[in-house]
């Protein structure tokens, strides 16, 4: 088809009539500018606005689809597109394109000649997080030929938790929390120690996690304050009025602050609640989530290996039930500041990727994640050729 997913950094591509964007995170724009002029860029509404208003693409070149809707692409030679619900960040999309293989017979040549009359279904995952609204969407119940699969943790050992398990967890953990005698408890001589003023870091990338950071504003009945404006900005321009309502540009008003990932450490968090504090905010007990997926580590039997018993290996690869129990604090966390590493993930674990492709069986699988070296390219293929049809 003479179309393009996510390949803003190659500029103007031969032949492409349209340039499709999955989702708004910087791997997947990277080469979308004010620049752009190379052709139409299909994407969801919110996903529009966010290229427009954060990366000043002039809103001529941006054509935004309606989800769950199949939509003609013109100068496609037929090929519909329909969006459908990512469960990654927001606005992002899975895209199913539709319609005759298109063969390019010269320079110039019309796309609308086709090689056979047979439809074809590719159906692109860009970054997603498999969950069963995906297999039962009306759209994906005839065979889909090609899946392009976002493969970032296509390996057995992140059989990481479900995400709202995670979300209820971190929650739980605020809750549960009670206070301890304080050194100025002793020295004033009180029985009971004074109530928790509880502070919580959520660390981030760009978009993402918003659903955790609500979660917890909502537990501790507070409001959001992002330490960097741009990230507060570019949350503005989100269809989340629930979110908007909660953020503040005061600082002393909000309990959830959100501030970059990297940033967490024993010493800036210190260092932060030491200067909240001398603006006169009470706080006690401070709490920094990193949510990552990359933070579990297996804890049960060995990995699974590729195997035909398909039912074995999903048992195998299934992830544990996740508790408040299971959130660990970092070493260096004290009484009274804690580090957690949280295991939330925007994308498929292991096992929702293999009960995804099982019940999707696609003609053939095209890894998009971790395809740079030749052995994480053998060891992918071993478990994408258990979804052959
Ligand atoms: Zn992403």
């Amino acid at each position: 088809m003479p179309l393009s997913v996510d390949a803003f950094r190659y500029g103007s591509i031969e032949g492409c009539e349209g340039y499709f964007l999955t989702h708004f995170h910087s791997d997947h724009y990277a080469g979308l500018s004010s620049r752009w002029k190379h052709g139409l860029i299909y994407c969801s509404e919110e996903t529009a606005r966010l290229v427009t208003k954060r990366l000043k693409v002039d809103p001529a070149w941006l054509r935004p689809l309606p989800m769950n809707e199949p939509q003609l692409i013109p100068r496609s030679g037929g090929v519909y597109v329909t969006c459908l619900d990512a469960n990654h960040c927001p606005g992002a999309c899975l895209f199913l394109f539709e319609g005759p293989q298109t063969v390019f017979l010269h320079q110039n040549a019309a796309f609308n000649r086709t090689s056979s009359n047979r439809l074809v279904r590719y159906l692109h995952c860009g970054d997603f997080r498999a969950c069963p609204a995906h297999t039962a969407h009306p759209a994906l119940q005839k065979p889909v030929d090609i899946v392009y699969l976002d493969t970032t943790y296509l390996h057995p050992k992140y059989n990481f938790p479900a995400q709202p398990q995670v979300v209820q967890a971190c929650a739980d953990m605020l809750m549960k929390s009670t206070p301890r005698k304080t050194l100025s408890d002793f020295w004033q001589r009180r029985s009971d120690p004074e109530p928790l003023e509880q502070l919580v870091l959520v660390g981030t990338y760009s978009l993402g996690k918003e659903r955790l950071v609500k979660q917890l504003a909502q537990t501790l009945n507070t409001s959001v304050f992002c330490a960097h404006v741009t990230r507060h900005e570019t949350l503005l321009e989100l269809d989340d009025t629930e979110l908007h309502a909660m953020l503040t540009r005061q600082p002393l008003e909000a309990r959830v602050h959100v501030v970059s990932l990297h940033w967490i450490s024993y010493e800036s968090v210190a260092a932060y609640v030491q200067a909240l504090q001398r603006q006169g905010m009470r706080i006690t007990l401070t709490t920094a989530f990193r949510p990552t997926g990359w933070t579990f580590q297996r804890t049960t039997a060995p990995a699974p290996m590729p195997s035909r018993q398909i039912e074995a290996l999903l048992k195998a690869s299934q992830p544990p039930e996740f508790t408040t129990s299971n959130l660990v604090c970092a070493p260096a966390s004290t009484p009274s500041l804690r580090l957690v590493n949280v295991p939330y993930s925007e994308h498929s674990s292991f096992y929702e990727l293999m009960v995804f492709l099982l019940t999707l069986h696609p003609l053939r699988v095209i890894p998009t994640v971790n395809v740079g070296s030749a052995p994480s390219r053998t060891r992918m293929k071993a478990w994408l050729d258990l979804s052959d049809r």
